[in-house]
């Protein structure tokens, strides 16, 4: 009878920004809002969203937990306030993706991301999207003109593999035809 808990008493650490907090769920709340956000239309599963904050946590700054996008490296945080957020002007806040998008299911693993980036990924084949942000970083880092040729080859090249790709499609579709 006298083992009843008062949960809302207790002071415990968030599972991922380890802020210590009181409130009745695993994490705190600004981290609880970015899952909450994140698994919102089941997009995403908690675990997955979970996890993927977890890997890309930094440091938080007066009550904003701050994550590294997973592809540059870059440090930003969410915007939970918005429903919808703005390819310009919300280019530099984090999202969420599916690092294996377009394989044969929409599951696996999650990755923290910037929005610009989230954006660009869209439009790059998969296995070319690394490789050309790699190099973009290079040549912002750098800004001379051997790197920008650089950009430019490799910028090429992935157009003309995607373009063999769906050469490759279109024959064996008509292979399938006949
Ligand atoms: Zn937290």
């Amino acid at each position: 009878m006298s083992s009843i808990k008062r949960p809302e008493m207790e002071m415990k650490k968030c599972d991922i920004c380890e802020e210590e907090h009181s409130e009745p769920t695993k994490s705190c709340r600004a981290c609880h809002a970015i899952i909450d956000k994140g698994t919102y239309k089941n997009k995403y599963t908690t675990g997955e969203v979970r996890k993927a904050l977890k890997n890309a946590y930094s440091c938080t700054k007066e009550g904003v937990p701050f994550f590294k996008c997973d592809y540059t490296g870059i440090e930003s945080h969410f915007n939970i306030t918005k429903d919808s957020i703005d390819p310009i002007d919300d280019a530099m806040i984090l999202t969420l993706d599916h690092k294996n998008r377009g394989l044969n299911s929409n599951r696996g693993e999650v990755a923290v991301c910037l929005n610009i980036i989230n954006q660009i990924k869209g439009e790059i084949p998969f296995n070319c999207f690394k490789d050309f942000i790699t190099i973009l970083a290079e040549c912002l880092e750098n800004k001379n003109d051997k790197n920008s040729k650089k950009v430019k080859d490799a910028l090429d090249q992935m157009f003309i593999e995607r373009a063999q790709l769906k050469l490759r499609e279109l024959e064996s579709r008509m292979m399938e035809d006949k």
